[in-house]
């Protein structure tokens, strides 16, 4: 299985997070918020092989960290993978927008140059802002929208966009969210935990936690387990093509 969205540079407890990754054998994408993490966030895992890093700069935190974009441009051929980035609009956030257009457009602009990498993205409260960057960029690759809380409408304009959507335990315990996965075709489905900061009952997720939302999936999609398991193992072989 996956978890394609994974701060393990920010859990508090490395032995553990790395133990589960190791143990489970998961493919596990290990996102950064900011640059200057990558290369160290590279090291935990370096000797992990089902284990990628990808270089990100979090809306959140884009408008005290804009003097690192330098850095991001350096670094962005070291890896095929990019996230976490994104749009916030939550009160704030939203006071600094344009600081956070600014750093989005830039690096998808910047991953146009390249056409195959694959980006995992943030759109708390910014989803249609989000989906027309993504538009105005068409080849900066694969883009992969994390928890995505959304309408219909704007779930039917990013499966247009080729969108893929990484869903979570912690989504589980919100309707609004599990509304959200009604709506997503079984071909654009993955898994993740956005662990340390999503939760379950107050405990943080680790990676094997996803097997959950397997279980979910079958139910709602009226499918056997093993079929869901089947469907995600080539969902993920089709994104890393
Ligand atoms: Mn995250």
């Amino acid at each position: 299985m996956m978890d394609l969205h994974c701060h393990v540079d920010l859990y508090p407890d490395y032995n553990r997070i790395l133990e589960d990754i190791k143990s489970t054998g998961f493919y596990v994408l290990s996102v950064t918020t900011v640059p200057s993490a990558f290369e160290g966030t590279c090291n935990l895992t370096r000797n992990i092989k089902h284990c990628r890093t990808a270089l990100g700069l979090h809306p959140q935190l884009a408008h005290q960290r804009i003097n690192e974009l330098p850095l991001f441009d350096k670094l962005i051929p070291e890896t095929r993978y990019i996230g976490e980035i994104g749009l916030d609009g939550s009160r704030g956030y939203k006071d600094h927008f344009n600081d956070q257009l600014f750093v989005f457009n830039h690096i998808l602009k910047k991953c146009e140059s390249y056409g195959n990498k694959i980006l995992t993205i943030h759109s708390l409260n910014a989803v249609d802002e989000v989906l027309n960057c993504l538009g105005t960029h068409p080849k900066a690759g694969t883009a992969i929208l994390h928890w995505f809380l959304a309408t219909k409408k704007q779930v039917e304009k990013a499966i247009e966009l080729g969108c893929y959507f990484s869903i979570g335990p912690a989504m589980l315990s919100s309707n609004r969210a599990k509304k959200v996965i009604s709506w997503l075709p079984k071909n654009r489905v993955l898994l993740e935990t956005d662990g340390p900061f999503a939760k379950l009952e107050g405990n943080i997720v680790y990676p094997s936690n996803v097997i959950s939302v397997l279980t979910y999936l079958s139910d709602i999609w009226n499918i056997p387990y093993d079929e869901v398991r089947s469907v995600m193992k080539l969902n993920l072989v089709k994104l890393l093509k």
